[in-house]
Parts: C-alpha cells; structure tokens; sequence
C-alpha cells in the first residue's frame, strides 16, 4: 500500500498550549482524508506542518514519502494548501488571479491558458473570469481560491474548513470538484466542520487535543457509538437537559439542536426512565424516538 500522507507521533506546543499530542495519521494514495474536531482540536496546526508552514516540535511527516524536514522544496511541487483564509486578490479579476498563482507555481506559459480555462469550466467560473474577486459571492470566492490552488495541478491536496459559510448550492458545486479530482486520482486532505460532508469522505479522522481519537469509513462510524441512543422533542430542551445530568441510568445528554441526544445502556431501562423522568417533571408534550447514530454523535460520545 502506498502512503501519501505519513504522520507519526507529532507534537507542537506553542508555549504552555499543547495542540499537538503525538498525532498519527496516514492516507493512502487517491484517498479523501476527513479530518474532524472541535475548535482548537490541531487540525489547522497539523496542516501547517505537513506544508511547511510550521516546524512540529518533534514527530515525522511523510508526504507522497518525502520528509518535510528535509524535502520541503520538492513537496511543494507536488501539494496544494488552501488555508481557512485564502489570500486572493481583491482587486484583481478570477482570470488575473489564477494568472497571478499561476506565475507564482512557476506554470509554463504554454501550458498556462489551457489550466486556466479549464479551472474556469471545472469550477463554473468561466462567465465571472473579468469579475474582481472583491465583487464575487462568498461561494465563488472559495472556488476561486481552490482553483487557485490547483494551478499546478497537484497530487496531494490540503484543505482547512474550504466550505465554511458557504451557500448549500456552492458548497454541492464545490465538493463537485473535490470528486471529480478525486476520480483523478488526488489524495485530499481535507478539515470540515459539516458532518455532511465528513460522510462524504473514504475515510474520517477524529482530532481532539490534538491526538486522533478513532478514525474509520463513515459507513461503519455509527457502530462505534456505545449504547443505546434516544432523541427527545420537547420545548426547552436546554432546561430538561438539566434533568437528567444527575445520573439516573443516563449515560449521556446533549443538546442538539432543538431536541436532545440521551444514551443508556440499554433500550428498555434507558425509555423507561426517560419517560419517568418526563412524568416526575410534569412535562407531557414531547416525542422520544429510539434512534441510529450518526457521525456527530459517535465524535461527541468520544469526546467525552
Ligand atoms: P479551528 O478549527 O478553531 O481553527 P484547529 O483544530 O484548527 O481549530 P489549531 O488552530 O491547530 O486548531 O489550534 C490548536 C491549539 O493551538 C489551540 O488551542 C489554539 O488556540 C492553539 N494555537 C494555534 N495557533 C497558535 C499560535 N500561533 N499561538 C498560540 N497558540 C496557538
């Protein structure tokens, strides 16, 4: 098997703050690599290094097998890193900024309008190429920036949160493009605070403190969940939470949203004292639902 992305035992502190905890990670080739976390989890920090951006206090990182330590020049060549704040150029045009990268990486000039033409088609921005980028919608602006990064079309692709606050519609047309350089044969790796698009990954990685919790195909994530798992609609769930934070046979509470996540060991003691607990509380609208878990619930049970 042949790894693209090899990290063993990171650690980076940044004075007395540990975000790096010995950190291993590895994706193989062609693979989309989700890695998921809470804020301040490492996942920004653990991109920067396997870019260079950033010296990891001790640990290894291979990419595409060469050491960041001591091959950074030719890692360059062959990854993309498309950072939560891409710096695009306001005031150029989508055409001038692709220009701009695309002198940047060194692109040869002949191959450089066809890259560009093709970036525009890939990510739909063909009829904006003379619009500034100041003047494009939050959606195009990160599929400029993707295309961007994809200049010199590299193989090994790092992308921290691509998607965030972006319109459901770019967001689709975004991760279009992911898939399409992922039949291509590009290993992606990529950070997501969207448990929507986790699934849509080969493959999730679970960050916390900076180690990786559990990692796993999305399909198999939800049989990691100990328990049995219970969704309640209720109104003020935040004040019936509290219920049942005292124990009781409860293993876990959470809010959801507007309904709440409650765990048990098993399904009838855990019904029957939900619903006991409802009773004593005088609350009597409300549905409870035995449910399946999903990836955000595993990533919250393990972060317990
Ligand atoms: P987010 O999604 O919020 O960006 P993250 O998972 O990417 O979070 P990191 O940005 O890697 O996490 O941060 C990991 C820890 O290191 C956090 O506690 C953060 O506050 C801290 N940290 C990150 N960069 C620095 C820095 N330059 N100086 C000091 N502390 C930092």
């Amino acid at each position: 098997m042949s790894f693209d992305i090899q990290i063993s035992d990171l650690r980076k502190s940044y004075g007395k703050i540990r975000a790096l905890d010995g950190l291993n990670l590895q994706a193989v080739r062609g693979e989309m690599l989700g890695l998921i976390g809470p804020d301040g989890a490492g996942k920004t920090t653990t991109l920067r290094i396997l870019c260079g951006l950033l010296d990891a206090d001790s640990g290894d990182c291979f990419v595409n097998g060469k050491n960041v330590k001591t091959d950074l020049k030719e890692i360059h060549s062959f990854i993309g890193y498309m950072p939560q704040r891409f710096s695009l150029y306001p005031d150029l045009t989508v055409a001038e900024n692709l220009r701009f990268f695309a002198d940047l990486f060194n692109v040869p000039k002949k191959e450089r309008e066809n890259r560009l033409e093709r970036l525009l088609h890939f990510s739909k921005l063909g009829p904006f190429s003379k619009r500034k980028a100041a003047d494009l919608s939050g959606g195009m602006k990160q599929k400029l920036a993707l295309s961007c990064t994809l200049i010199h079309t590299p193989k090994i692709l790092f992308l921290d949160e691509p998607t965030t606050g972006v319109d459901p519609v770019s967001r689709r047309e975004f991760w279009d493009i992911l898939h399409e350089l992922k039949s291509e044969g590009v290993t992606i790796l990529i950070t997501t605070p969207y448990m929507d698009e986790a699934a849509k990954c080969d493959r999730v990685a679970f960050i916390h403190n900076g180690r990786i919790l559990t990692h796993g195909k999305p399909k198999d994530i939800p049989e990691m969940f100990h328990g049995q798992l219970f969704e309640l609609k209720c109104s003020n769930p935040v004040r019936v939470a509290k219920l049942f934070q005292s124990g009781r046979g409860i293993d876990s509470v959470w809010i959801f949203g507007d309904r709440l996540h409650l765990s048990g060991p098993d399904i009838k003691g855990t019904k029957e004292t939900i619903t006991a607990v409802l009773h004593e509380n005088d609350i009597q609208k409300y549905s409870l639902e035995k449910i399946s878990a999903s990836i955000e619930d595993v990533f919250v049970d393990l972060m317990k």
